[in-house]
């Protein structure tokens, strides 16, 4: 067996060699001609020369050996149906949305937005896209019509694809009327609407715009439409994710390198083998979603699970019942779904057979010790995987590759840098290097960027050179905006960002955005947004806003009517996942005398924490204002 170690130094020091070994995991058309083009940096260009498709790698490769082996399994228990779909099946289905798309004008390169609740349709939608060529962009379910009107604007999708509603703890969710209210916000508005009917919520269609998925669905029903052999390096897909402006920013992925890192991650990482069945408990609008409910599992030959419903309903032991029932042997979630789970009655895991599962990989924001020792006692020591990426990797930067060579965990740790991913500790003054273990820096990763990553932003090549590698000084490198220390066995721990982007339970969201909502109520002067640490969903935004007519400051009850005021508006705007715990009014916010905004002081007096030197602060009195309005931990 290789050792990890020589493993990792292939695949940074014999990149070429390394990845053209890689690249047999996937089926090719043509194969590539090189493996790396790194002559414009930082943009790599991986597997040039190659054609293959996404889809079929997916779905028609295994057609030989597995048809009749279940691809998709879908479970909701928010309307209590389960269904399976056998890779044969989901060929068929995918092929029914993917002439219904080419019917409504959607070809090689244009773009269809995914709007949807987690239903088998929108897999279907996603692998359609991939089959001809398409790019999908998928806008999380939670998000309301403000949000879905910038990624519409940004993406100019010749179609969408949605449905009547979404449920969530039994209560259906109405997405119809966001979508249309998103349409008219948006200047960009799409040929055609391809929606499913669930039957949950009445729908009232536009007539010639809007189409229903039940009769597209019969008119293709024989429908073949053969893969677009596309190049390696054609993007499959953008999703948008939060940063430090107001504006999202458009992850632009390819096909080629995609498909490759996504199976080796499949093999190295998850260990996942063909027949089994993989439970991701994440959405498809997050990348977890794309890289590992969809296209990761199936590359793999598994069964995927798609999952609709809350971790605790019917009750808190639905996932371990999954477990058993599928006989999942690779299981990914978040560690705030572990933390709800850990307020229900522990016997919920000694209640069902889990000895198909080999390991729980948790990602998405810090595992703290104790919600990994809970989880970890409750599955009898079964490995508890932490790993540590963002939407614009697509996989892990930092875990232990057990597919490699059995590797040790750290509490508290997501493991060392995953082969392909050269990782610096990075000084963020200077941008030297930090090798002594224990120091604190920038988690930055050398250029190239690994098969798998963000090709560019949408549409901006100048956003990606300037945003992601523009902020180490005097590199070229690219910047993950976290802090990090890795000590001296090559563990990495990561200490939080770097930038304005906080974490709500796994979901990343920009404090700008936020911001940028709640001005739009008409008695917002100015507001600040800070991620405040807690217990169950690691952060929660709080905002700070001084009010235009302030008249009524002193009135608790109009304040607090207020408040419900500012998160409806947000609700309105950006969606429920965005609404801010709390609302507070103030006369003022700390400001340094150059006008910044201080958010880490603001952010370090709602944990109770020193806000450390403020020499530089204007008005030191509109602290202390915000220190006598928050209760820690309250
Ligand atoms: P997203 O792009 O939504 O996946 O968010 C990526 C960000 O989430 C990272 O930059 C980190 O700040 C955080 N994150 C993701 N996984 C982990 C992890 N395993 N440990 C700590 N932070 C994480």
């Amino acid at each position: 067996m290789t050792s990890y170690a020589d493993f990792y130094r292939r695949s940074i020091e014999q990149r070429d060699e390394f990845w053209a070994e890689q690249a047999q995991l996937i089926d090719w058309h043509t194969p590539p001609q090189t493996i790396c083009n790194y002559s414009n940096p930082p943009f790599a260009k991986w597997y040039e020369g190659g054609t293959t498709n996404l889809c079929h790698n997916a779905v028609d490769r295994h057609l030989k050996d597995r048809a009749n082996q279940t691809a998709l399994i879908w479970v909701s228990t928010e309307t209590d149906q389960e269904t399976t779909y056998t890779f044969r099946e989901l060929h068929a289905e995918v092929q029914r949305m993917a002439a219904t798309l080419i019917s409504m004008g959607v070809g090689k390169g244009d773009r269809v937005l995914i709007y949807m609740p987690m239903i088998a349709e929108a897999a279907f939608a996603m692998l359609a896209c991939t089959r001809i060529g398409a790019l999908h962009s998928v806008v999380f379910g939670g998000f309301a019509s403000g949000s879905l009107a910038t990624r519409i604007e940004d993406a100019e999708p010749k179609v969408i694809v949605s449905a009547d509603a979404g449920s969530r703890g039994g209560k259906s969710v109405a997405y119809k009327p966001l979508l249309d209210e998103a349409i008219k916000l948006s200047k960009h508005k799409p040929g055609a609407v391809l929606l499913v009917d669930r039957g949950m919520v009445p729908m009232i269609l536009e007539a010639g715009r809007d189409h229903l998925w039940a009769t597209e669905r019969e008119k293709n029903f024989n429908a073949q439409v053969p893969c677009e052999w596309v190049d390696a390096t054609h993007p499959s897909y953008t999703l948008y994710t939060s940063g430090t402006t107001g504006k999202p920013k458009g992850v632009q992925r390819d096909t080629g390198g995609y498909a490759v890192a996504l199976a080796a991650s499949m093999k190295h990482i998850f260990e996942g083998k063909p027949g089994e069945t993989y439970f991701s408990t994440s959405d498809i609008g997050w990348v977890v979603g794309h890289s590992y409910i969809v296209y990761g599992p199936l590359i793999a030959g598994m069964s995927t699970i798609m999952y609709e419903g809350l971790p605790i309903r019917p009750d808190g032991g639905i996932w371990w019942q999954l477990v058993e029932k599928y006989k999942v042997t690779v299981m990914f979630s978040a560690p705030t779904a572990v933390r709800v789970l850990k307020k229900q009655d522990p016997a919920y895991l000694s209640k069902y057979d889990l000895s198909s599962l080999r390991a729980l990989y948790l990602a998405g924001e810090p595992l703290d010790e104790p919600t990994a020792q809970w989880i970890s006692q409750g599955l009898n020591g079964k490995p508890i995987i932490d790993n540590y990426w963002q939407t614009e990797t697509g996989w892990p930067i930092l875990t232990v590759c057990s597919g490699v060579e059995p590797m040790a965990t750290k509490f508290g740790s997501p493991g060392k840098a995953v082969y392909g991913f050269n990782v610096k500790l990075l000084d963020d003054q200077t941008g030297e290097e930090l090798t002594e273990p224990n120091q604190k820096g920038v988690v930055a990763i050398e250029g190239p960027l690994p098969p798998g990553c963000m090709q560019t932003v949408w549409r901006d090549d100048a956003r990606f050179v300037n945003t992601y590698w523009s902020s180490v000084p005097n590199k070229l490198v690219y910047s993950t905006f976290d802090w990090g220390i890795k000590d001296k066995d090559g563990y990495y721990f990561i200490l939080g960002r770097t930038d304005d982007v906080i974490n709500v339970a796994g979901h990343r969201l920009g404090t700008r955005e936020i911001e940028e909502a709640i001005s739009g109520h008409p008695n917002i002067a100015e507001v600040a947004v800070v991620g405040v640490a807690d217990n169950l969903k690691g952060q929660v935004a709080m905002a700070f806003a001084v009010l235009k007519d302030a008249s009524q400051m002193d009135d608790h009850a109009a304040m607090l009517k207020l408040e419900g005021e500012v998160m409806k508006v947000v609700d309105a705007s950006l969606g429920a996942v965005a609404r801010p715990s709390r609302v507070r009014f103030v006369t003022a916010l700390p400001k340094t005398r150059s006008g910044k905004l201080l958010r880490r002081a603001v952010q370090a007096v709602c944990e109770g924490r020193d806000p450390g030197d403020l020499t530089t602060m204007e008005d030191p009195a509109a602290l202390q204002q915000i220190k006598g309005l928050v209760v820690v931990g309250g």
